[in-house]
């Protein structure tokens, strides 16, 4: 997920803060009972402990039933859009429901949400945010219950950290935009029923114009989707060829030419979730979804079971993990620039997966065991993370470039040298 060039705008703060005393009751129908935040928190931890475990425990880890089960029943009992407007099925309810919905589902949260990871985390904040009411509509409701599964298209070969670069061309041709390019590394594009894509519409106006963000179906014959097996045997992106696919001509979402400010948008929302997000999984879970940082409380558990939990070095980084943990977390609950959040949880991610793959593979990286019989289940997880964590330092914007946006928009430092601001798009290809 891409990129944050210099050029990129600081995150746009969205949400509708403000003290809110009481709010409608959970089931969102029953409009008349009223209820406090301790009473919202309560119902919050009526669902994570008594409901939820039986609606998913029975489903197989990492099954798409299993998701799909899971975000069903968050929004059915009104907790999967707690400060969106009730218009669209949310509960119009404000931060202090939105904070104590994080704090009581730490941790709790299964690892199959990520699949959704862009529609709820990315999407569906700035359709709400600078969409159409028509697109409003009819995406909001299914792409926050998880009945719909999205992927972002806007990396492409030759435009990712510097993705104002991109090349795919979007032209208006009737009541359509016909579609052709090229895209890379789209995670989950291979079940998604859509796509927030972004395509440069004028290339005789500057790279950061002339760029516009649509709404692109995914089921169509000018979409062809080609996975990339990763280091972890699992293809968890893919490459996206577009040859004349079509996009209805209102599924534009912000303005024509102006797709930039959705697009750095969206890169916001992305950073918060990737940056402060809740550490997903109980502690037992070992689907291989998802790209967060493994849970504290699994690594101290396997600690014990590996016999090394008294171990002075490992009760060091022990403590270091757990405190990263909490730091994460209290970043979330704190209005910090979401690079910095970002920065923390990749390098827990990195430093967790070590400890683990430590702990879990008596040889380290150079284990050799039949990974797929039972009783290695430890060694086959925990190498998949030790694999898998090194992609979160790159998905929405690699450390790099938090750094050059922490450098240039908090410290003030200055640009980086390029061509002048005005270049027409065109002239920059020669
Ligand atoms: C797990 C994963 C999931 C992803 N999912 C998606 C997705 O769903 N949709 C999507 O569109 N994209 C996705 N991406 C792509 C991701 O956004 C890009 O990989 C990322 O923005 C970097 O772009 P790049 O790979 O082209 O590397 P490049 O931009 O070519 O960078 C190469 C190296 O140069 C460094 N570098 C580049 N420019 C600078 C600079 N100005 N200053 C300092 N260092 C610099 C980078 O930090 C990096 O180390 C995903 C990537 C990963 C790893």
């Amino acid at each position: 997920m891409p990129a944050l060039t210099s050029e990129w705008g600081q995150r746009r703060l969205v949400g509708h803060a403000g003290t809110v005393l009481r709010c409608v009751a959970m089931n969102p129908a029953n409009s008349s009972d009223q209820q406090t935040v301790e009473e919202f928190r309560r119902d919050v931890h009526r669902f994570f402990h008594q409901t939820l475990p039986g609606i998913i425990d029975p489903l197989p880890e990492g099954s798409l039933e299993r998701s799909r089960a899971w975000r069903n029943a968050l929004f059915d009992h009104g907790l999967a859009a707690i400060d969106y407007p009730k218009l669209y099925g949310g509960r119009g309810l404000g931060q202090d429901y939105v904070s104590a919905y994080r704090e009581e589902s730490q941790g709790l949260v299964p690892r199959e949400d990520m699949l959704f990871g862009i529609a709820v985390g990315m999407a569906m904040p700035t359709i709400r945010d600078l969409g159409s009411d028509e697109l409003k509509e009819r995406f909001l409701k299914p792409g926050l219950r998880g009945d719909e599964i999205w992927c972002q298209l806007y990396s492409e070969p030759g435009a990712g950290s510097d993705l104002a670069s991109l090349r795919t061309t979007a032209t208006l041709d009737g009541d359509q935009w016909v579609v052709t390019g090229q895209k890379v590394w789209t995670s989950g594009a291979e079940r998604s029923s859509y796509a927030i894509l972004l395509a440069r519409t004028d290339a005789d106006l500057p790279k950061h114009r002339g760029i516009t963000m649509f709404i692109l179906p995914m089921n169509q014959p000018g979409v062809e989707v080609r996975p990339l097996v990763q280091m972890t045997g699992k293809a968890g992106f893919n490459e996206v060829f577009l040859d004349q696919a079509t996009v209805p001509r209102n599924w534009v979402v912000g303005e024509v030419n102006n797709g930039w400010r959705p697009a750095v948008a969206l890169l916001g929302h992305e950073r918060v979730q990737t940056g402060t997000g809740s550490v997903g999984g109980s502690v037992d879970q070992y689907s291989k979804e998802g790209r967060a940082p493994i849970p504290f409380g699994q690594l101290q558990q396997l600690a014990t079971r590996a016999e090394r939990a008294a171990d002075p070095v490992v009760r060091q980084e022990l403590a270091r993990l757990h405190s990263g943990q909490q730091i994460m977390g209290w970043l979330g609950a704190r209005a910090t620039h979401p690079s910095i959040g970002k920065l923390w949880r990749t390098r827990q991610g990195r430093a967790a997966a070590e400890l683990a793959g430590r702990l879990a593979l008596d040889g380290s990286a150079a284990w050799r065991l039949d990974l797929s019989d039972p009783a290695n289940r430890d060694a086959d997880f925990f190498a998949f993370q030790m694999l898998n964590c090194r992609g979160m330092s790159l998905g929405g914007g690699t450390d790099e470039i938090q750094r050059n946006i922490l450098g240039e928009r908090v410290l003030g430092l200055p640009a980086e040298p390029g061509p002048a601001r005005d270049t027409p798009f065109r002239d920059l290809l020669k």
